[in-house]
């Protein structure tokens, strides 16, 4: 396992927007409906903002309606750590990057089947990598021609 990402406010705080930062390393949260990739359907891999490590996969993203990007399931378990969260007069789980110790939102249970979970996370705290969105079409090309070379000599 990749051994944890240590760095200073002062230093994620240069390294990111001051809403990344507020997010990730202060615990915020966006306001719904406000976030980057809370409708996105591009296929591809959300990375953690803070330090890429893959987090969660865009096949495991669903609408949930609630305003941010919502999934079934991490990428891999291990990418993802959770917490017990008592803030704001209510107990949840929080999830964070378990590289970088990101702050990146709140695991529930009230997801789709067959996971039951929805992992409700911050645009703020992702990158989504598009998935190349075709193989290179191989050398169907035609083959060059043998051109007869008016060989002078
Ligand atoms: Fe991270």
């Amino acid at each position: 396992m990749s051994e944890k990402i240590k760095k200073n406010d002062r230093e994620w705080q240069s390294e990111l927007t001051d809403e990344q930062y507020h997010v990730t390393r202060q615990g915020g949260t966006e306001p719904p409906f406000s976030g980057e990739y809370a409708d996105t359907e591009t296929e591809g891999t959300y990375v953690c903002v803070c330090c890429g490590q893959p987090l969660f996969s865009s096949d495991a993203k669903y609408h949930s309606g609630s305003g941010w990007p919502s999934y079934r399931q991490p990428i891999a378990a291990e990418n993802v750590e959770m917490n017990r969260d008592a803030s704001h007069g209510m107990v949840r789980t929080e999830v964070l990057c378990s590289r970088c110790d990101a702050h990146l939102g709140h695991v529930f249970d009230d997801g789709p089947k067959p996971t039951g979970l929805r992992f409700c996370i911050n645009s703020a705290a992702l990158q989504l990598n598009e998935k190349e969105s075709d193989a290179k079409s191989g050398g169907e090309s035609e083959g060059k021609s043998e051109g007869k070379s008016a060989g002078k000599s």
